[in-house]
């Protein structure tokens, strides 16, 4: 279960922020997640309930975006294309093409903190 780590690190990530800018709270988190980053959004979920316990995000909310895959093709290279899988045909020319530019990613977005 690599969610447990990853929202490990996501927590950490903020906590740090927040104590950096003198938040006693984390109110929210957003996350946002790559379809092809393997990460299944309940997991992450489970994982935040889990970990948020005796930290500053303790109560926080969890928002977790989720990104489509975007391709780019040699037939038009400033062109980005959405598709739902690790096979990406193009649309235009529809070679496939394993120039995947987006959506293998988890980021933390933003957060909001309460300062005292
Ligand atoms: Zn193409």
């Amino acid at each position: 279960m690599h969610e447990l780590s990853l929202m490990e690190s996501a927590l950490r990530i903020a906590t740090e922020h927040a104590a950096a800018s003198g938040a006693t709270r984390i109110v929210s988190l957003t996350l946002r997640v790559g379809a092809l980053s393997g990460v299944v959004p309940e997991a992450l979920e489970f994982a935040f309930d889990v970990l948020r316990e005796g930290t500053a995000a303790e109560g926080a909310e969890l928002h977790i975006q989720q990104e489509p895959v975007r391709a780019r093709c040699p037939c038009s290279p400033d062109e980005l294309f959405e598709t739902s899988g690790p096979v990406c045909l193009c649309p235009r020319c529809s070679e496939p093409t394993a120039d995947i530019v987006a959506g293998r990613e988890m980021d933390l977005v933003s957060m909001e903190v309460e300062t005292p």
